[in-house]
């Protein structure tokens, strides 16, 4: 019986051990992405840690709310910090290297000027009560915040203030850049 030696020998080629760069198409087709999670870095700016990202995305959905609810987790006074945060969030946006930075402060006023008009409640569920009370010095929004979070793990709180009338800074210096009281 005769035998095709040529295409024997193609079949038992064996495989070759040299790196697969020899290839002309590149070492591509031999490699995965390797999947990261990491703080952005518009978040990572941002003083009290914003969930900037999940924020826009669900502003790009109509989600105000929810995009409302995920500041709250982080900041309760988004108002203010939406209008008198110097925004460091925009400075290390990457849009930046595109066309400008996304106007991260305007979308935080926007949302909680929202909530404001539509009598928005969060749905973020508070600790059982601890029983316990704390006493804060300052109304201004780092005591609020205080008194919020408190609030939120389940204590009381009391907040002290020498001033005649709540506040702190906004109800002082801010007030006329963006803190309008309501009549
Ligand atoms: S503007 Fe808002 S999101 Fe940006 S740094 Fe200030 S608090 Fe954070």
């Amino acid at each position: 019986m005769e035998t095709d030696l040529s295409l024997k020998k193609n079949l038992y080629m064996p495989r070759t051990s040299v790196t697969t760069e020899s290839n002309k198409t590149g070492s591509w087709r031999f490699l995965r992405p390797r999947y990261e999670e990491k703080t952005s870095p518009c978040s990572a700016a941002c003083p009290v840690g914003e969930d900037i990202a999940r924020i826009e995305m669900l502003i790009t959905q109509g989600a105000f709310k929810e995009a409302w609810e995920t500041i709250l987790r982080e900041n309760p006074l988004p108002g203010v910090c939406g209008r008198v945060c110097y925004h460091p969030c925009e400075g290390r946006c990457n849009r930046r290297e595109f066309d400008t930075a996304i106007a991260v402060h305007t979308m935080e006023r926007f949302l909680a000027d929202t909530a404001v008009r539509n009598e928005m409640k969060p749905a973020m569920k508070r600790q059982s009560p601890k029983g316990k009370s704390v006493a804060i010095i300052g109304s201004g929004p780092a005591g609020l915040a205080a008194a919020w979070f408190l609030n939120m793990l389940g204590y009381e709180s009391e907040i002290f203030e020498a001033l005649p009338e709540a506040g702190g800074c906004c109800a002082g210096e801010f007030q006329p850049i963006g803190c309008r009281r309501r009549s």
